[in-house]
């Protein structure tokens, strides 16, 4: 039977249209909606994309939403004044700054203005306290990819206590922290990376298999247990007709889209794994709507964390 296809599109709406409640009293209290403001360095054709996302949702949730630009040419102090103004403003309850900065902002700059953020408006979760926090497991603010995948996993009925997961990937943004929120909720959880050997082998003890590589089609059939939840974290965009002849089947309408667009996006699943998995999620309609669905909520969670610190 091919597996149940977790639909991360609908269980975003889902959670957006919940906020909703609580987004209109924080308004009317606070005479302000939510405030979010990115900052987006040079002109990253990716990051273009993902930025007007999260722009467009906050506006359709009700929030205020702010976009500030800086050019490819900006130096870390631009940055680092940006996100200082941003700090210090009324108006936003969090600060976003999109990765990847552009090379000539210098090496080790991303750890520098993730560190400049207010802990309190660091809605990507990426600040050392607000890791500390998630690692000593009193998480404040937490990465929305990972966040959205447990919403996800609960959301679908799929247990966690006690499952054996497993994450390949290790990055701050989305394998460590996946990895603890799934420990937290009582998972056995192994990280996998490039240096695992026998990956496939590995991964085929998982209940949960979360695949946060960045290589498209890596996880095949081998590396999955029969009936295991399989989670696709991967956005690879794939230009080469010949790999997407091989993953969607020739005549296919996701071949035909290819060769309409010349690109698509996979993730790191193979389509395969649906033979043997018992549910997985697509790419895209599957992860990537969650995590904006969460930056709404970490950025309402900011709005009344800190409107609850000023009444106290
Ligand atoms: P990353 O920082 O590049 O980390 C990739 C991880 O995969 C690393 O830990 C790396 O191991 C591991 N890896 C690479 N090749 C491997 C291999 N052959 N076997 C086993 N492990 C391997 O990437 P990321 O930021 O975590 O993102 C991962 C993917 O998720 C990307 O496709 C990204 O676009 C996507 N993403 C999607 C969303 C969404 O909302 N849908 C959000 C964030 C990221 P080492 O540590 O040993 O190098």
């Amino acid at each position: 039977m091919p597996a149940r296809i977790l639909d991360g599109t609908a269980l975003a709406q889902q959670i957006r249209t919940e906020l909703g409640d609580r987004v209109a009293r924080f308004t009317q209290e606070a005479g302000r909606p939510p405030g979010l403001g990115v900052v987006l360095v040079g002109d990253n054709a990716g990051s273009e994309i993902y930025v007007r996302n999260k722009l467009r949702a906050a506006v359709e949730a009700g929030f205020r939403a702010d976009l500030e630009r800086l050019p490819a040419t900006a130096t870390l102090d631009d940055v680092l004044a940006l996100v200082a103004r941003l700090n210090g403003s009324a108006d936003h309850d969090g600060v976003l700054v999109q990765a990847p900065l552009p090379p000539g902002v210098g090496a080790g700059a991303a750890q520098a203005v993730f560190e400049a953020i207010d802990p309190a408006k660091d809605v990507d979760g990426l600040h050392p306290v607000n890791v500390g926090y998630l690692v000593q497991n009193r998480a404040r603010l937490v990465p929305c990819t990972p966040s959205g995948i447990i919403e996800l996993l609960d959301r679908s009925g799929i247990v966690i206590a006690g499952a054996r997961a497993v994450v390949i990937g290790r990055s701050d943004i989305v394998g460590k922290p996946m990895a603890l929120l799934l420990l937290h909720r009582h998972a056995t959880v192994t990280i996998c990376h490039s240096k695992t050997r026998d990956l496939a082998a590995v991964a085929a003890e998982a209940d949960i298999l979360v695949a946060a590589i960045g290589h498209a089609a890596l996880v095949r059939r081998a590396f999955v247990k029969p009936g295991a939840t399989v989670i696709d974290v991967g956005a690879n965009r794939l230009t080469d007709p010949g790999a997407a002849r091989d993953l969607f089947g020739a005549g296919s309408a996701r071949m035909a889209a290819f060769e309409r667009r010349g690109s698509a996006v996979v993730g790191d699943v193979h389509p395969e794994v649906a033979e043997v998995a018992g549910a997985m999620t697509p790419v895209p309609g599957g992860v990537g709507p969650l995590t904006i669905a969460m930056l709404m909520s970490n950025t309402l969670r900011a709005a009344e964390l800190s409107r609850s610190r000023r009444s106290r």
